[in-house]
């Protein structure tokens, strides 16, 4: 289990531009699904970005299992993200050249999972996710909610301890958003740390913890 938390928070895009969050600490309970929630603009994303170690805090920290990993060396980041972190953009941008399944299988081959088993899993997300029959389909050939729910498959991959998602019910009707948070919901339930960013009212009636940002 990760043991995620930020302490006395800050962080600026530019030198001299407008700061954000004000020193927020927060400990992210295992187990528990934590939204960030407020509005357009408040950095929502930004601090998705700065808990996944693809950005660096102005001041304060990311801590997981009690060491600063916000200034660790960027091997040992790249590390942590590949073997620990799951992560869904909110523009579940997919690489039209390749297939579904193998958008899927991506990060476990930087994790260095081995290929046959990597398969495996691939597919039997898929399947979970009523994607079977996209597995070899570009994604050109997906809708907006499929792509979606190809970015939670290609997020649990590696069935992390710390799960990441940006808006992940954002293009999708009731019925594919509570697949997705029941999945969100179920990662957390065996002992995982998943956070997301949103502000869909349906969503936060339905997560354990809050952030307002
Ligand atoms: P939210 O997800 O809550 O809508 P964001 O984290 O996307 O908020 O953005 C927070 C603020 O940072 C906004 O003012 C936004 O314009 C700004 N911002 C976001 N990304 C960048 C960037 N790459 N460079 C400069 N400013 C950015
Ligand atoms: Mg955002």
């Amino acid at each position: 289990m990760a043991e995620l938390a930020i302490e006395d928070l800050r962080f600026a895009y530019k030198r001299a531009g407008e700061e954000m969050f004000n020193g927020l600490s927060w400990q992210f309970e295992p187990g528990s699904v934590t939204a960030l929630t407020g509005p357009s603009g408040r950095g929502k994303s930004t601090l998705l970005f700065l808990i996944g170690l693809l950005l660096t805090p102005t001041s304060g920290r990311v801590l997981l299992d009690g060491e600063a990993v916000s200034r660790a060396p960027d091997a040992q980041r790249a590390a942590i993200r590949a073997g620990r972190v799951g992560f869904m953009f909110q523009d579940a941008q997919l690489d039209p050249t390749r297939r579904v399944i193998d958008a899927v299988m991506e990060p476990g081959l930087y994790a260095g999972h081995a290929h046959a088993g990597l398969v495996d899993r691939a597919r039997s997300l898929l399947d979970q996710f009523g994607l079977t029959d996209r597995a070899d389909h570009r994604p050109g050939q997906v809708s907006g909610g499929q792509a979606q729910r190809v970015a939670l498959c290609r997020a649990l991959v590696n069935s992390p301890e710390i799960l990441l998602a940006d808006e992940p019910t954002g293009n999708l009707d009731r019925g594919n958003a509570e697949l997705v948070l029941d999945a969100l919901s179920a990662t957390a339930r065996s002992g995982n740390t998943v956070v997301i960013a949103t502000h869909d009212p349906f969503v936060l009636e339905r997560v354990d913890e809050r952030v307002a940002l």
